[in-house]
């Protein structure tokens, strides 16, 4: 209920909720619950949002790797990494591994050098091979996202692997309204008290095109720094 729109990745999501949570089941009916999700679309849109949420709505331990850090901090040595990083999560017992931008991951991205491009290989081999050594007992789920779907390496994304694609877009003119509203309920609980008017969402959203989530919080962020500035300076 934090989470504002997005009715069909959350539809979705909830899928994975009961694949985590009761992979019996999947057994029961001869398949294998998933292991590997995309949730794909713009900066902002709220990615990470849906995978702690799936994490905590099924009890699981959320483990959160960002993918662009690791690789131009460890580079070549981030195969060992990965290696180590999947070890912890099998240990864990029911888990979410969120994968964040795993475009960082595409070859043309990694490394510029020509001897680096075998290193950068190498490291899609290694995260394809973890991906592969996950057990099938379907308690360690793998979601990766990205805003370059178009740039992910083809090996990572092979059935058996991270196999299934959620697209998470720019909300619609209603879904902007419910992300405000819940914003600012959000700093309203935090306050302990009523800080916003009834607003007339109509009246600016149609002119915020290409908003996201995160820009509605940023929005609202900033509105509430305002007031911050204005009491603290003795205007208010
Ligand atoms: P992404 O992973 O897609 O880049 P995030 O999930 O990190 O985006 O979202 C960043 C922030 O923007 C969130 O912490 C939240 O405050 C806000 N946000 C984004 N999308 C939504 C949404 N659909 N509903 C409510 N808040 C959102």
């Amino acid at each position: 209920k934090d989470i504002g729109g997005l009715a069909a990745p959350k539809r979705e999501l909830e899928g994975l909720i009961f694949a985590l949570k009761s992979p019996d089941l999947h057994f029961r009916w001869g398949t294998k619950p998933p292991r590997g999700v995309l949730l794909y679309g713009p900066a902002g849109t709220g990615k990470t949002l849906l995978s702690k949420a799936l994490a905590r709505e099924s009890g699981a331990v959320f483990f959160h790797l960002k993918l662009n850090n690791v690789v131009s901090k460890w580079r070549g040595e981030s195969g060992e990494l990965f290696q180590e990083v999947f070890s912890v999560v099998k240990a864990n017992g029911r888990s979410v591994l969120f994968l964040d931008e795993l475009d960082a991951l595409s070859i043309e991205r990694l490394f510029l050098p020509e001897e680096a491009r075998a290193a950068g290989g190498r490291l899609v081999n290694t995260m394809a091979e973890n991906l592969d050594d996950l057990d099938d007992t379907g308690q360690n789920m793998v979601v990766a996202s990205t805003n370059r779907i178009d740039a992910i390496d083809p090996a990572l994304v092979r059935p058996g692997r991270i196999d299934r694609f959620i697209e998470v877009g720019l909300p619609e003119a209603e879904e902007k309204a419910e992300i405000f509203r819940i914003h600012q309920a959000k700093a309203e609980a935090r306050a302990g008290r009523k800080l916003f008017l009834e607003l007339q969402y109509d009246a600016i959203i149609t002119r915020m095109v290409k908003l996201s989530g995160a820009d509605i919080a940023e929005i609202i962020q900033r509105a509430l720094e305002e007031k911050v500035r204005l009491e603290g300076s003795g205007q208010e």
